[in-house]
């Protein structure tokens, strides 16, 4: 703090004057803020309903898909299962077929069929005995897998999970035991299903096209393992850990938001296949939902943006043309005692309180106006004779001589008046001093000032005259007086002095000296008479003149 300034003093007492609103900007402010906050409540409001609208529909449409599905996948197990369990049937009696006739069947029904990839005949010691097709070349072997071994072995219908072959392929395979008509096993035949190639589950279920929210479907065996899904690459990848998956082992049918075992959030359908326990699963990706729901909402805000722009444009220009009268009010009120204010003529307004205040404004202005002007008036008349006040001739003097232009002033002063008031009475008087003043104003042009200078002493300034132009009106004035009986019955005589500018003085005091002086000499002279400054001379051959005139 600098040396000697105390705690309290304050600093800086000059604030910055705070810049503030104008209505036309607050109103306009507030339609932008309402239409913006309506915008985005509406926008908010329709995203949150349409949001939980496509999650319920697609969970709904994944579901019964996922149902449907299940249904065409049971019956189509059941067919395969009944084609099998046909073959087999007819093939129980190997002695019935040799090799040849046994091979074209079984190529036959694979080929007509087209449910598997392909078709192997095993004799009861676990020899394969016919292969279709025979590029697939096990004819002649033995059993190897565990699976192929079990189902031998438990001599019924069986159905493989799904597991690598000796051949290296991911495969599943049902199969039907084989009995001849005396009851004893004679092997099996067995269809297998090749789960990464072409398959009957592609050839039913692959065509089914993914939709604009990026739906596809999976299919699980019990155990949790794929057996379809787009991505060949992840067939045969246990998924059990997927909460969906868990439910459709379960033998569970139903639909929920489910995160998938690569962390990605779905919205899946399930449904358990009757015949054998696999699950068909269909999802739709929730990223996709909400880029679906961004673009409804996109085009949303661009079918609502131009109602609400126009709706914004109408507010801002309403609450312009609502403020435009308070503007235009304060702009004339603020002129008040600056300058003479001419009244607008009064306009109606469509607002009723914009109305009601220019109304009671404009008549408040009209009232101050008036009172002002009463004032102004009242400043600088007398109020006895009507004539200038002192104040407004020295005004009109000094403005002359700072302009230099040329005039006369002439000083003038009842005779005697003093006996005329103790004689008549102080009314009387004034009724005198009121009757000079209007011969003053009749005989002196109006540009020219006639002014009550005090008591019953006058000022006349006549501008652009000459000494001998003010005489003659001095003379005229004196001559009217002394002729005139009004008001007391008999005439009442006064005394004046002339001085002129710029001939007699260069300044206001000294030429109102010199013309007082002169009335002085007029008194002295005898009264009843016109002198002219430092001419005394030559005003009283004037005044000879004159009179003999
Ligand atoms: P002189 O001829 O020497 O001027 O004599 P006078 O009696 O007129 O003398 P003076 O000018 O000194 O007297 C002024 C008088 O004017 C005094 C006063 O009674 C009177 N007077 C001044 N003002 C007024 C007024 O407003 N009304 C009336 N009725 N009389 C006034
Ligand atoms: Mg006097
Ligand atoms: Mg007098």
């Amino acid at each position: 703090m600098p040396r000697g300034q105390s705690m309290l003093t304050p600093r800086n007492t000059t604030r910055c004057p705070k810049r503030k609103i104008s209505l036309a900007t607050l109103l306009s402010g507030l339609a932008a803020l309402s239409v913006i906050l309506t915008i985005t409540i509406q926008l908010i409001a329709s995203y949150q309903s349409k949001k939980r609208a496509l999650f319920d529909t697609t969970l709904t449409l994944n579901h019964s898909n996922a149902m449907k599905m299940s249904l065409t996948m049971d019956s189509l197990f059941k067919s395969m299962r009944s084609s099998l369990q046909y073959t087999a049937g007819i093939m129980a009696d190997n002695r019935l077929m040799n090799e040849a006739s046994r091979y074209e069947y079984l190529e036959l029904m694979r080929k007509s069929s087209n449910y598997f990839n392909s078709i192997v005949a095993v004799d009861e010691t676990g020899i394969v005995r016919t292969t279709a097709p025979q590029t697939v070349g096990t004819t002649g072997t033995p059993l190897t897998t565990d699976a192929s071994k079990e189902a031998l072995s438990l001599r019924k219908s069986y159905t493989s999970k799904p597991y690598i072959s000796a051949s290296g392929r991911l495969i599943m395979f049902m199969s039907e035991p084989l009995f001849d008509k005396d009851g004893l096993y004679r092997g099996m035949i067995a269809g297998t299903i090749y789960l990464q190639e072409n398959n009957i589950i592609h050839t039913i279920f692959g065509s089914n096209n993914m939709d604009e929210l990026g739906t596809y479907f999976f299919v699980v065996s019990s155990d949790g393992s794929l057996l379809y899904h787009p991505d060949k690459s992840r067939i045969g990848e246990n998924v059990s850990r997927n909460q969906v998956v868990g439910k459709t082992m379960q033998g569970l049918n139903g639909s929920e938001q489910v995160v998938s075992t690569r962390g990605v959030a779905l919205l899946a359908g399930y449904s358990t296949v009757q015949e054998n326990n696999w699950g068909i699963v269909v999802v739709s990706p929730i990223e996709k939902v909400y880029e679906q729901l961004n673009r409804d909402t996109r085009l949303m805000l661009i079918y609502m943006l131009p109602p609400f722009l126009l709706l914004m444009l109408s507010a801002i220009w309403l609450a312009r043309k609502l403020a435009r009268p308070f503007v235009s009010l304060a702009d004339l009120v603020s002129k008040i005692g600056k300058e003479k204010v001419d009244l607008p003529v009064p306009q109606s307004h469509w607002n009723r309180e914009a109305d009601l205040l220019t109304r009671t404004i404009m008549l408040a202005v009209a009232d101050i106006q008036k009172r002002a002007d009463q004032l102004t008036q009242a400043a600088v008349t007398d109020p006895l004779t009507g004539l200038m006040n002192r104040r407004t001739m020295e005004d009109a003097m000094n403005g002359w001589i700072a302009e230099q232009a040329p005039f006369s002033i002439i000083v003038t002063d009842l005779d005697k008046f003093k006996s005329i008031n103790d004689t008549y009475g102080h009314q009387a008087g004034d009724e005198v001093l009121k009757h000079l003043a209007a011969i003053m104003k009749q005989l002196v042009p109006v540009v020219d000032i006639c002014c009550r200078y005090g008591g019953e002493e006058f000022v006349i300034l006549l501008a652009g005259t000459t000494v001998t132009d003010a005489f003659i009106v001095a003379e005229r004035i004196r001559l009217t007086m002394e002729k005139s009986h009004e008001p007391l019955g008999k005439p009442v005589t006064l005394s004046l002095g002339i001085a002129h500018y710029p001939s007699h003085a260069l300044s206001a005091e000294s030429l109102f000296l010199q013309a007082d002086q002169a009335l002085y000499e007029a008194k002295k002279r005898g009264r009843n008479q016109t002198v002219i400054a430092r001419s005394y001379e030559v005003s009283a051959e004037l005044n000879q003149t004159e009179s003999r005139g």
